[in-house]
């Protein structure tokens, strides 16, 4: 059976191949990965044991640039998922308009079974054994679910270790701890760039972000950073679900101490006195004005679309929504700001990281948050008027628009090898 995450990112593409009315030899082109690399690792634990996980990079373009994407790191993850993120992260990089292409690896392996010693033993095996198919001009990685900064401070130190020089030679992984050539702000770029659309959307619809009432579900590095911000600007979390429980607290969730709590309860919401306990699955039926899906994908099926009341859906994970759900919440004249948009922000940020990295330069915290909310706020603009000129969704505006400028990169390198 083919994963959903990949049906749904061939879906989009095929939609907007049809649309752009692409010819066979440019649309095979770019539908088929460039490369596809399995390997199984076995470290042994710090207990004795040993751990036996698939993992996997896919580079799914490299007409732009070199395949870019995160690790994500979950018990389920496969080949094919895979395979559709890093197509994914084809169409965010050419969206957003940064010079890479799209890349995306996996280690299958629950991270919550792991002590930390046991997911850097982990996680510097998967990067010994991917050695060769990791590097500034062919795959950098960065966090995804189930990784995180640590992570990346881990695989650089890995890298370097294994080249027996302090340093690497450019950069070779992005969402690094600060103190190892990170970036002021990656951590928080995904959630912040969540917000910044999510703005650019209310003021489209002539919504205030004062009072908005949100729904979130997921509550890690993107759901917990856009959670802060928003309410920092004013807007009113009323329910939040993860993989251990839901919550909902009609007078607003206390975000910093919802965050305290998870801090001491291993990342999980589950337990927080403040709110009334409710099923995660409900978060999708919450009355709310916003739902942000933060969490995995494929969690907004034809099962639950009927129940969803938001006014906005803000794409924070990578194809939450599945293609026949997509078209109720679009019946149903929910706008939905689509995940290739909704959450580049990190992508984003890692681009700046690289840069700062080639170019031994050091940028600020405020010049990074500059540079993102102006990029957001402008890709925000172009998607949008690039709908309205020509009566699309949002989604399939941005997908015609990111794919276009795939295909020119096709046509200009030429198809000679
Ligand atoms: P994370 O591992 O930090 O957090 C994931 C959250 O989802 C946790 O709160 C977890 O409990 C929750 N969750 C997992 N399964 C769930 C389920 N079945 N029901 C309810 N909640 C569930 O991951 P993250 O980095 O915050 O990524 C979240 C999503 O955003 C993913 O789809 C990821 O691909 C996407 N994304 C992340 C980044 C980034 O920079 N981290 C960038 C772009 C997109």
């Amino acid at each position: 059976m083919v994963n959903e995450i990949l049906q749904t990112a061939q879906h989009h593409f095929e939609e907007s191949a049809r649309r752009l009315n692409l010819k066979n030899n440019i649309y095979d082109r770019i539908l088929w990965p460039k490369e596809r690399i399995e390997r199984n690792i076995n470290p042994i634990l710090p207990d004795g044991s040993v751990v036996h996980c698939k993992t996997f990079i896919v580079r799914h373009s490299d007409t732009l640039g070199p395949a870019k994407g995160g690790i994500r790191m979950t018990s389920s993850v496969s080949m094919d998922e895979v395979t559709g993120l890093a197509m994914e992260m084809t169409w965010k990089t050419a969206l957003i308009g940064i010079p890479f292409g799209g890349g995306k690896a996996g280690i299958c392996c629950d991270p919550q079974l792991l002590s930390p010693d046991g997911q850097e033993i982990v996680i510097r095996s998967f990067t010994r054994g991917m050695l060769r198919h990791i590097g500034p001009e062919i795959y950098i990685p960065a966090p995804d679910m189930g990784t995180n900064e640590s992570d990346m401070g881990h695989i650089r130190d890995c890298i370097a270790y294994s080249s027996g020089i302090a340093i690497t030679r450019g950069c070779y992984v992005t969402g690094k701890p600060l103190i190892l050539g990170g970036i002021p702000g990656r951590r928080e770029a995904t959630g912040k760039g969540v917000v910044y659309t999510l703005l650019g959307a209310c003021e489209k619809l002539g919504m205030d972000i004062k009072g908005l009432r949100v729904a979130l579900q997921g509550f890690g590095n993107v759901g917990s950073v856009a959670a802060q911000e928003l309410a920092r600007q004013g807007a009113k979390i009323i329910a939040v679900a993860d993989i251990s429980a839901g919550l909902v607290n009609e007078s607003g969730i206390n975000v910093e101490a919802l965050l305290e709590h998870t801090c001491q309860n291993k990342g999980q919401v589950e337990g927080f006195p403040d709110a009334q306990v409710m099923e995660g699955a409900d978060i999708f039926q919450v009355d709310c004005d916003v739902l942000i899906p933060a969490a995995g994908g494929s969690q907004i099926t034809h099962t639950n679309v009927n129940k969803i009341k938001a006014r906005i859906i803000a794409e924070g994970a990578n194809a939450p929504t599945t293609p026949q759900a997509d078209e109720v919440l679009n019946d149903k004249n929910i706008f939905v700001i689509p995940d290739i948009l909704c959450n580049a922000g990190g992508v984003f940020v890692s681009y700046l990281e690289y840069t700062q990295e080639t170019q031994r330069e050091q940028m600020t915290l405020s010049m990074v948050e500059q540079r993102l909310m102006q990029r957001m706020q402008e890709r925000f603009n172009e998607v949008y008027n690039y709908a309205k000129d020509r009566t699309l969704t949002m989604r399939r505006a941005a997908m015609d628009l990111a794919v276009s400028r795939v295909v020119q990169g096709v046509r200009s390198r030429g198809f000679r090898p």
